[in-house]
């Protein structure tokens, strides 16, 4: 712990050396564009892989980056950073390699973990002739990787925090990508939603307009 907080205290040193502002100005406010869901893997930090700074990312991470309808937690930060923060963008981040959809493709039982798994398990099946059809176990794990991500990005979209957020004309635009541990390059799932008309017409909520 000393040698973690003796680097801190580096850290902070070299960022007021480089910006003497930099932490007076970010303790006024933050102002990020992005929120980033991730996987809570140690080696896909959001800041990082981004070159971000402090204040440029608002970031909820868990295992296998899910976006549960239910989850209070995720949802609790999903509303702050739309309704609060106005990010304008919503990027969903999977890796391959991730232990949770590996653990996910197994019929191990792990334990309380597998209520959380389950969500990829669904995903699996609802995908599971395209996942079946890839080369390999390792091709059918990237695909699983790619495909829940893409189930994430869906989940949040119809969120009726989001589609308040577009009923009352803010943009704001959901994102798929997915990292890879081996070359530290993100690539874009080219899968993006920003209209209620592509979440789905049963998922699609009306608004009643407030009378002033
Ligand atoms: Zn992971």
């Amino acid at each position: 712990m000393d040698d973690l907080l003796a680097r801190n205290r580096a850290w902070a040193a070299r960022r007021t050396a480089a910006d003497p502002d930099f932490f007076p100005r970010l303790s006024r406010q933050q102002a990020p564009r992005y929120f980033w869901l991730g996987c809570s893997d140690s080696r896909v930090p959001a800041n990082e892989i981004l070159d971000l700074d402090p204040g440029e990312v608002f970031v909820h991470r868990n295992v296998a980056n899910l976006a549960v309808h239910n989850d209070l937690n995720f949802l609790s930060v999903l509303q702050f950073a739309v309704d609060v923060l106005r990010v304008e963008h919503v990027i969903v981040t999977g890796h391959y390699g991730c232990g949770g959809v590996r653990a996910a493709l197994g019929q191990q039982r792990l334990g309380i973990v597998d209520y959380w798994l389950r969500y990829i398990r669904d995903v699996h099946e609802r995908y599971r002739e395209a996942i079946e059809a890839a080369a390999g176990p390792e091709e059918r794990e990237d695909r699983l990787c790619e495909l829940n991500v893409e189930t994430q990005v869906m989940n949040i979209a119809r969120t009726p925090i989001v589609q308040a957020a577009w009923a009352r004309g803010q943009a704001l635009t959901m994102h798929g990508l997915v990292y890879r541990l081996h070359d530290g390059i993100l690539h874009d799932l080219g899968y993006r939603v920003s209209r209620p008309e592509e979440i789905g017409e049963p998922h699609q909520l009306t608004f009643r307009r407030r009378r002033d």
